[in-house]
């Protein structure tokens, strides 16, 4: 079918900038395990971000977008779990057949970086093409829903609750659900701790209305941006810092050197170090923030053995996908997840203004809205 989508026709540099436009292109109907969405709105998350500027590896020309939420318009015939006319959101793709999926870990599928980053489907194929017949990269996360329609696997979706506007849902199958999922299915914080959050992106402050939910005691918010910080006492913060050389002992003397746990949610992974130093005994710091593949991290040696810390990595959150997603979308339509307050709305056609707001630091979770 013919549907318009954003087409990134080279890495995006700042001698080359803007070069998404928006194309008539050529869609395939969906697979015997996909389905076709009608897509309602889509996030900006930083990982598009990261694509277009070369960061992180997509292929060219290709389309982006990867946190879509939309209307069912078609299934394949071994599609059993959503129909024509529901409500869904495209969360994280998994194979569901390897070791990571078989243990209900799908967001460590060891077949990921593929699924999200090649552009292609596992057996090479796509489902994007030009008119010409050119081929696109129309697979970024099994979605690429910079678009008015696409098609994805039926496993990654996940069903949108009615007490929550639709076009609030993409953003909860990336960077809400990093953020919220790090906190609530991996630290999982006890009473009386204490969590800090270095960078107030949508990850980070998705990590800080998490944390809300729990009864952690402290919520320490580190940014550069002054309105940031003013948003995250808003949704939680106990405590905010203005990110400086003394950022470190500042949250060692609030928390008297017992600081648990640390979220390292800058985009970049500038704050690792950082991070981990503020932690005190036998505390944890999680990596969420995306960077470029060789991107290296540099620690002092004594900061994790003399200390007993520990340093992971989180994914995507963590946690079952469909099922952990549709709980955070429950909670927002309670009032307890209030997701509406980091959104910014534009329209498709302003997909570029949406991205430089973004990479500005003007707009928190741009969510681009598609033409009805
Ligand atoms: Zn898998
Ligand atoms: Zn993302």
């Amino acid at each position: 079918m013919r549907i318009t989508a954003a087409v990134l026709e080279q890495i995006d540099t700042q001698t080359v900038p803007h070069r998404i436009t928006l194309e008539q292109i050529e869609l395939d109907d969906p697979r015997d395990d996909e389905v076709l969405v009608r897509v309602i709105s889509c996030g900006v998350c930083g990982t598009d971000r990261g694509c277009l500027h070369g960061v992180e590896p997509y292929p060219t020309p290709g389309v982006l977008g990867h946190e879509a939420a939309g209307v069912v318009e078609a299934v394949g015939r071994n599609v059993t779990r959503v129909h024509n006319g529901d409500r869904v959101m495209i969360g994280f793709p998994f194979c569901g057949r390897c070791y990571r999926c078989l243990r209900g870990e799908q967001r460590y599928c060891e077949k990921n970086r593929d699924l999200t980053f090649s552009g292609y489907r596992l057996d090479g194929s796509g489902g994007m093409r030009r008119r010409n017949g050119e081929e696109l990269a129309g697979r970024f996360f099994q979605q690429s829903s910079w678009a008015t329609h696409t098609v994805a696997l039926e496993q990654q979706l996940a069903r949108v609750p009615d007490s929550i506007e639709l076009e609030m849902a993409g953003p909860y199958g990336c960077s809400i659900s990093t953020g919220a999922g790090t906190v609530l299915n991996e630290l999982r914080p006890e009473p009386g701790t204490s969590l800090a959050v270095f960078g107030a992106g949508n990850v980070g402050l998705a990590a800080v209305m998490a944390a809300r939910l729990t009864s952690v005691e402290h919520i320490i918010v580190i940014d550069k941006v002054p309105e940031r910080l003013a948003l995250a006492r808003e949704l939680g913060a106990t405590h905010t810092f203005h990110a400086s050389s003394d950022t470190v002992e500042e949250i060692k003397e609030l928390t008297r050197h017992r600081l648990d746990y640390a979220i390292e949610a800058t985009n970049g992974a500038n704050l690792v170090a950082d991070a981990v130093a503020a932690l005190g005994m036998r505390g944890t710091c999680a990596v969420v923030g995306g960077s470029s593949p060789s991107a290296k991290v540099t620690l002092k040696h004594a900061d994790l053995l003399g200390h007993g810390k520990r340093l992971i990595g989180v994914m995507g959150g963590g946690g079952q996908t469909p099922a952990f997603l549709e709980s955070l979308m429950a909670l927002q339509g309670q009032g307890r997840f209030p997701l509406e307050k980091l959104v910014r709305f534009y329209d498709f056609a302003d997909v570029n203004r949406a991205i430089d707001d973004s990479d500005a630091g003007i707009t928190i979770k741009p969510i681009l809205r598609m033409p009805a």
